[in-house]
């Protein structure tokens, strides 16, 4: 019988790009969707890390199962760092992209483009029973621009501008923000990880 690895989110993209990752593993990921009750968890953390082990540690504790958390947001030089940890909720209202955006646009205006640079970063934490939790990060980084620029992707991405490829995270291909975005490489890590501790554990 299959393990199941819960991933600690109800984003049903996210879910699939963690399903892609255990594809190789004797693993069911389902998401926090199917999971009987729901568990709002608190992200009181300071940094994206103590975010991700909260969510992870909560859910692999109370059903006993193998559990990833995540966070991830912007964090841009000029700011401080800022809107780090406070990214889906900088302008106030939870989730509001746009509003989101045009404040850290305001906050940037006049800001020249070599003081724009930034950074996408996210933290993953694996917990499961009789583990010791593990954590891996990916970064991405990046430029904000002074206005937006492509309409896929969510968030901030229509101002995150990727040097190597000329185009904001919204103007790449799904495959394209994959292939280099915080998330992609941070699960990148994680399988490298999973796939030692897999084979050392009697899972396979
Ligand atoms: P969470 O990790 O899903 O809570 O994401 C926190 C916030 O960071 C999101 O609501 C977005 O505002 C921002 N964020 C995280 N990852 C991305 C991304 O890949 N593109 C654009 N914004 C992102």
């Amino acid at each position: 019988m299959k393990e199941k690895v819960v991933i600690a989110t109800q984003n049903k993209g996210k879910a699939k790009e963690f399903e892609d990752l255990f594809a190789p593993f004797h693993f069911e990921v389902v998401t926090l969707l199917d999971l009987p009750e729901k568990l709002d968890i608190i992200e009181d953390g300071s940094t994206f890390e103590e975010n991700a082990i909260k969510k992870a540690e909560t859910i692999s504790q109370k059903y006993n199962c193998f559990t990833i958390g995540d966070d991830s947001g912007l964090i841009v030089d000029f700011l401080n760092g800022r809107p780090g940890i406070y990214s889906a909720r900088y302008a106030g209202e939870e989730k509001n992209d746009e509003a989101n955006i045009q404040k850290v646009l305001q906050e940037l205006e006049g800001v020249p483009s070599e003081d724009r640079t930034a950074r996408f970063y996210c933290a993953l934490a694996f917990s499961g029973p009789g583990m010791k939790t593990k954590t891996v990060y990916g970064t991405c980084e990046g430029i904000i621009l002074t206005e937006k620029r492509g309409s896929s992707g969510f968030g901030y991405d229509p101002i995150f501008y990727v040097e190597d490829f000329g185009k904001t995270l919204a103007e790449l291909s799904k495959d394209e923000k994959n292939r280099i975005s915080h998330r992609g490489n941070a699960i990148r890590k994680l399988s490298h990880i999973l796939d030692d501790w897999v084979s050392g554990s009697g899972l396979t």
